[in-house]
């Protein structure tokens, strides 16, 4: 039987030395301080967009909330983003995703200056990710890398196949499990044959948004099993992994909730820290 990875109990430790930190900072009278602009009514993005500045607050992190009118053109965000970047009290800036449809998504994430880029996901942030030259990460993918270390899961010459190969987990994923010596399979919508793959995994990681994507049979015996998806059923909130039938398995696992996602918002005030230490000349 699995033992089960807690992201949440991490996440709380994590929180202790971030809180620290800002501690550390504001008595050289630095007080981090970042943007979110959230455009439109989405509403699970305004329940990410609260749970963020919560998080904020209790770390002793300024967190501003533009919350813009779903018509908003994408040259009123784009002004609002130079605002930002020109502004040398604020240390970071991130768009909510999504944004609505007459906004091209790409244009706003390119507009932020990498130094402010707390989602780390300007073409600039992500060439340094694959160079293993970077100064801010993208925070779910850092947050899983700190939970297989903090169990002491050694990734280097294992083989790790990721389930999805998007922009924000999948990819950067890649590059941070790359940078640590393990041997990289991306899977995604169009791959054929899943479970030919998936059963040769040391480490699994699945991140698609489809309930119980991975069943067990997909499963090799004692492989580390992460689950990044988040999905809604019966109002309940379940992952991309048959958890009940995996678990029985796997030698490691993460639940939903309480694993990669309380990870994710105390990694996104990590590189909040990081930045905003960076811009007053701190490593
Ligand atoms: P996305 O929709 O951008 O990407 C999904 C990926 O899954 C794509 O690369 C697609 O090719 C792949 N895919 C779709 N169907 C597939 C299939 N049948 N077989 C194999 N691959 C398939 O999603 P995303 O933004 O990367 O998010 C993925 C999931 O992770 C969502 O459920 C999201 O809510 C969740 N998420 C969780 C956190 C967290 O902190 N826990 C953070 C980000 C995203």
């Amino acid at each position: 039987m699995a033992e089960i990875l807690d992201g949440k109990a991490l996440a709380n430790t994590l929180s202790e030395e971030i809180k620290e930190k800002v501690k550390a900072m504001s008595s050289n009278g630095i007080k981090p301080h970042f943007c979110v602009i959230n455009i439109g009514d989405d509403p699970a993005s305004k329940v990410y967009v609260r749970a963020k500045k919560r998080r904020a607050e209790k770390l002793g992190i300024d967190q501003e909330i533009f919350q813009l009118p779903a018509e908003t053109t994408e040259e009123e965000a784009l002004a609002l983003i130079q605002k930002l970047n020109n502004d040398p009290q604020i240390n970071g800036v991130m768009v909510q995703l999504p944004v609505p449809n007459h906004i091209n998504s790409d244009h706003l994430i390119e507009a932020i200056n990498p130094e402010k880029d707390v989602d780390a996901l300007t073409a600039a942030n992500v060439g340094r990710l694959w160079q293993g030259t970077h100064f801010v990460k993208p925070a779910t993918a850092c947050g899983i890398i700190d939970l297989l270390d903090h169990y002491q899961i050694s990734l280097d010459g294992k083989r790790a196949v990721i389930i999805g190969r998007s922009n924000i987990v999948g990819k950067p994923l890649a590059a941070l499990l790359l940078e640590r010596n393990a041997t990289v399979t991306l899977a995604h919508s169009h791959t054929k044959n899943l479970t030919e793959l998936t059963k040769q995994a040391d480490i699994l990681v699945a991140a698609v948004g489809k309930a119980k994507l991975v069943t067990a049979d997909m499963v090799k015996e004692g492989a580390v099993v992460i689950d990044v998806g988040i999905n809604r059923i019966d109002g309940h909130l379940v992952g991309d992994v048959d958890f009940d039938n995996v678990k029985k398995r796997a030698s490691y696992i993460t639940p939903v909730p309480g694993g990669v996602g309380p990870l994710t918002v105390e990694s996104l005030m990590q590189q909040v820290v990081a930045l905003t230490r960076r811009q007053n000349g701190k490593s």
